[in-house]
């Protein structure tokens, strides 16, 4: 997993991305249609949502926030937890 901070004290946002997560067993692929092209997205915010590029199927994070940090750590430990919430609600999505 790659989680990309950004911003200043009070504002801080970050974005994650895995890649070949697929590969690497972390993501399961699309109960829908199969699709192995699967993302993990957020806004600046520590809510993340696990999207199908090729059917749009998609399941958000089951622990997540639409708040901004003041301390650049608070701000990372709340994208990873965001992070890998989403990752594991899509895996196990029924
Ligand atoms: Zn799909």
């Amino acid at each position: 997993m790659k989680l990309d901070v950004y911003g200043k004290p009070g504002d801080f946002g970050a974005s994650g991305e895995y890649e070949n997560a697929i590969v690497d067993g972390v993501l399961s692929q699309c109960p829908f249609c199969g699709g192995i092209d699967i993302e993990v997205v957020n806004t600046h915010t520590p809510h993340y949502t696990v999207i199908c590029a090729d059917c749009g199927a998609k399941k958000p994070c089951a622990i997540g926030s639409g708040k901004h940090f003041k301390s650049r750590g608070a701000c990372i430990r709340a994208h990873g937890q965001s992070f890998r919430s989403a990752i594991t609600e899509w895996n196990t999505r029924a």
